[in-house]
C-alpha cells in the first residue's frame, strides 16, 4: 500500500517540477513513506531521517542547496509533533489520508524561517477525488488501492488509528483508474485494501457490490491479462468471491488469507472474531471452488498470554491447511491499541524458538508446493531482465517468482509459456515453450 501511495506522490508532484531521481544525494526533495506496523518499522524510520540529514541534508545546505525533508505514512500519522521533536530537521508531516496536500506543504516550506508543515488529518473529501490521475508509466504489473482503513479492531494492530475508518474507493473512480493503468501498458493489477475483501460499492445497476462483482467488472477490460487482490480479512470471504475464483479465468489462483494464530483463545483476544475452525472451513470452501488455489497467510507468534498450547495449535493449523507460501511476525507492542496493556508477555527467546518453528514448517510447505510445479507449463507474466545474461523474472500465477532465459530482447510485459524445469524455496526456474 504504501508502495501504491509513493507512486501516487509522485505523479502528483510531477506537475510541480519534481521526478523521480534514483541517486538521492542529489535530491531537492526527499519523502519518507513510513510503516508503523511493527515497532522495528518505527526504529528504521529514525535511524534513516539521522542518516538523510548527515548524509544528503547537512551538506546540500552548507552548499546552498535546497532540501525538504517529508515524513509520510503511517509514522507520520501516528507521531507527527513527536517527529519534528526528536528529528527537528524534518520540513513536512503528512500522513497516508492528507498526501493529497503534499504540493501545498513542499510550497510553504521555508528554509530561512524552518517553518514546519504537519498534516496528519482525515478529510472528509477522500483523498482519490483529489489526487491528479495522471498516470504515466506502471510497468507491467501495477497496484491500484481499492478500499482503506479498517474498523476490526484486532487488539494488536494500529492500521484502525493510523489509516483510519473503513472507506471503499467508488466503482467508477476504480474502473477508470484500471483503464488507465491498461491504457499505459499495464497487464497486471493487484487490488489492495488493509481489507480489501470488505469493498462495497454501488455498482452498475446501482446495487451494494462486494469484492467479486467487482473483479468481475474489472475482467471485462480488454487489456488486462490477470488480477489480483491483497491482503483478505477471512470474516470478508463471501461466496461471490470465492466463485470468482472458479468462474473469472483472469483472477489469479492464490489468496492470501491472514490467520494470525490457531488458538481460538488466542484469536479471541486478538478480537479476530473467527475459531481456528471456521478459518479452516473457508480454505476448505475455496478449494472446493478452485482445487489449484495457492493459499497464502500471516501469523503471529508470542501475542500476550499464548503459551506452549496455543503454539501447537498455530503448528496443528498451518499443518491442516498447508500453506505455498506465507508471512509470520514476533508481536510487537504497538502503543494505542488495547493489546499494548495485556500483561501476560511472552518473553524475547520462546518468541525467537516460535517464530522460527513455524518459519521452518511455512518453509518446507513452500518448498513442497514450489517442486509440485515441476514439469508443469505455466503462463508467465514478464516483469523485467534478471541479473544474469539473457535472463527473464516473471511471476507464475500462484505468485511464484519465476526465472527463464531467451535471446529475445523484448519480452518484458509479455505472458509466455514455461515449462518448469527446477523449484527452490523462494522461486522457479523454466524454459520458453511458446509465446501467449
Ligand atoms: N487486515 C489484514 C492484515 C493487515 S496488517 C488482516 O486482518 O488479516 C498485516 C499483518 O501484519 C497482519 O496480518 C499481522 O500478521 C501483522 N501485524 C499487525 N500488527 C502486528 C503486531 N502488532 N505485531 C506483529 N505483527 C503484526
Ligand atoms: Fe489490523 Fe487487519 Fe485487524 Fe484491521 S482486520 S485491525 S487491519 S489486523
Amino acid at each position: 500500500m504504501n508502495f501504491y501511495d509513493s507512486e501516487r506522490m509522485t505523479d502528483l508532484l510531477k506537475p510541480h517540477g519534481y521526478q523521480l531521481d534514483d541517486n538521492e544525494d542529489d535530491a531537492d526533495l526527499i519523502v519518507l513513506n513510513t510503516c508503523h506496523i511493527r515497532e522495528k518499522a518505527v526504529e528504521k524510520t529514525y535511524s534513516e531521517l539521522g542518516r538523510i540529514r548527515d548524509k544528503i541534508k547537512t551538506r546540500k545546505e552548507n552548499t546552498g542547496k535546497k532540501s525538504i525533508i517529508a515524513v509520510a505514512g503511517c509514522v507520520a500519522q501516528a507521531q507527527g509533533e513527536e517527529i519534528m521533536k526528536r528529528s527537528p530537521w524534518v520540513d513536512i508531516v503528512v500522513g497516508p489520508q492528507s498526501y493529497q496536500n503534499l504540493p501545498e506543504l513542499i510550497a510553504k516550506v521555508d528554509p530561512v524561517k524552518k517553518n514546519k508543515n504537519i498534516n496528519i488529518d482525515f478529510p472528509t473529501i477522500p483523498k482519490f477525488d483529489q489526487l491528479n490521475t495522471n498516470i504515466e508509466e506502471r510497468g507491467t504489473s501495477a497496484f491500484l488501492t481499492i478500499q482503506e482503513g479498517c474498523d476490526k479492531f484486532c487488539t494488536f494492530c494500529v492500521v484502525p488509528y493510523t489509516r483510519g475508518a473503513e472507506y471503499s474507493r467508488p466503482f467508477t473512480s476504480i474502473i477508470e483508474e484500471a483503464k488507465k493503468l491498461i491504457d499505459v501498458g499495464v497487464k497486471e493489477i493487484t487490488l489492495l485494501g488493509q481489507n480489501v475483501n470488505a469493498w462495497n460499492s454501488k455498482g452498475l445497476d446501482n446495487k451494494t457490490w462486494g469484492l467479486g462483482k467487482l473483479i468481475d467488472e474489472l475482467a471485462k477490460i480488454n487489456g488486462l491479462k490477470f488480477i489480483r487482490y491483497t491482503t483478505s480479512h477471512p470474516l470478508d470471504m463471501d461466496i461471490e468471491l470465492i466463485k470468482s475464483h472458479r468462474d473469472n479465468k483472469k483472477l489469479m489462483p492464490y489468496l492470501h488469507l491472514p490467520a494470525q494464530s490457531g488458538s481460538d483463545y488466542v484469536l479471541k483476544m486478538m478480537n479476530r472474531k473467527h475459531t481456528a475452525n471456521e478459518y479452516l472451513k473457508i480454505i476448505e470452501k475455496v478449494r472446493a471452488y478452485n482445487p489449484q488455489i495457492a493459499i497464502s497467510g500471516d501469523f503471529i507468534v508470542g501475542f500476550p498470554g499464548e503459551t506452549e498450547k496455543d503454539h501447537m495449535l498455530t503448528l496443528n493449523l498451518i499443518e491442516q491447511v498447508n500453506y505455498a507460501q506465507a508471512y509470520s511476525f514476533k508481536y510487537s507492542k504497538r502503543p494505542g491499541t488495547p493489546g499494548s496493556v495485556f500483561l501476560d508477555h511472552v518473553n524475547e527467546d520462546t518468541k525467537n524458538s516460535r517464530l522460527y518453528e513455524v518459519q521452518e514448517l511455512l518453509r518446507s510447505q513452500q518448498l513442497l508446493f514450489n517442486k509440485k510445479n515441476v514439469n508443469s507449463t505455466m503462463k508467465i507474466l514478464v516483469l523485467k531482465k534478471g541479473k544474469k545474461k539473457n535472463q527473464y523474472l516473471g511471476r507464475s500465477p500462484f505468485n511464484q517468482s519465476t526465472y527463464f532465459s531467451s535471446k529475445n530482447d523484448s519480452l518484458i510485459g509479455s505472458i509466455i509459456d514455461v515449462r518448469i524445469t527446477e523449484a527452490f524455496q523462494n522461486s522457479l526456474t523454466g524454459n520458453i515453450v511458446s509465446d501467449f
